[in-house]
C-alpha cells in the first residue's frame, strides 16, 4: 500500500511530499554537524558549514522547473529574499559571519560536502566515512523521488546513528 501511495505520488509529482522527505534528512543532518560542532572550533565559525565559495544553495535543473519554484518559494518565505549581487557580502547569499544562514533548504551539495580535514577527522575519531559522490546521489534522489523507501530509511538511521556516536564519543572524551 505505502509503494503504491509512493508510486501515485511521484507519477503526480507531490512537490511537498518530495520536499517533506528532504526535511526530514536536512533535520538530522543539522543535528549531526551541530553535535560534530567541528567548523566551530576549527575555523572559528559558528553554526555549521561556513567556507562556502559559491552560491551551492541552487537545486540542480533536472529537477525540473516546478520543483525547484516551490522549493525556492518555500526557502524565501522561511528565509527572506536574498540580497542583490551588490549587497551581498559573501560568496555565497546566505553566508553570514555566525556561518550559513539556511537551517533548511539547503542544497544537496551543502550537506555532502565536507572538507579534506573534517573527512579525515570523522574518519579517524569516529570511524565514520562520507563519501561525496554517493550522497550528493542520495540526496538528489530524495528529491527526484527515485530514492526508494528501504534506501531512504537507511539513510535516516545511518545518520541518526552517526549522531549517536559523535554523542558518545565526545561524552566519553569529556571524563577522561
Ligand atoms: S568545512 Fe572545513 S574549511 Fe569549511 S568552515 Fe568547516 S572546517 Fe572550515
Ligand atoms: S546555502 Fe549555506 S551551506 Fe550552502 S553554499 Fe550557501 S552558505 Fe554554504
Amino acid at each position: 500500500m505505502k509503494t503504491l501511495e509512493r508510486r501515485i505520488r511521484m507519477e503526480t509529482k507531490d512537490v511537498q511530499w518530495l520536499i517533506k522527505r528532504y526535511l526530514d534528512v536536512e533535520k538530522l543532518f543539522q543535528e549531526f554537524f551541530a553535535a560534530w560542532n567541528y567548523c566551530a572550533t576549527k575555523c572559528h565559525v559558528e553554526g555549521n558549514v561556513g567556507c562556502c565559495d559559491f552560491d551551492h544553495f541552487r537545486l540542480g535543473y533536472n529537477l525540473g522547473k516546478d520543483f525547484v519554484t516551490r522549493f525556492e518559494a518555500q526557502r524565501d518565505k522561511l528565509y527572506g529574499r536574498r540580497p542583490s549581487l551588490t549587497e551581498r557580502q559573501f560568496p555565497c547569499f546566505y553566508s553570514s559571519c555566525q556561518g550559513c544562514k539556511l537551517k533548511t533548504h539547503r542544497a544537496p551539495k551543502c550537506y555532502a560536502y565536507i572538507c579534506v580535514p573534517m573527512r579525515d577527522e570523522l574518519r579517524k575519531k569516529y570511524g565514520i566515512e562520507i563519501d561525496y559522490e554517493q550522497m550528493m546521489n542520495c540526496l538528489e534522489r530524495i528529491l527526484s523521488g527515485e530514492l526508494l523507501d528501504s534506501e531512504f530509511s537507511f539513510l535516516k538511521q545511518k545518520i541518526e546513528a552517526w549522531v549517536e556516536l559523535i554523542v558518545k564519543i565526545q561524552a566519553k572524551r569529556r571524563t577522561e
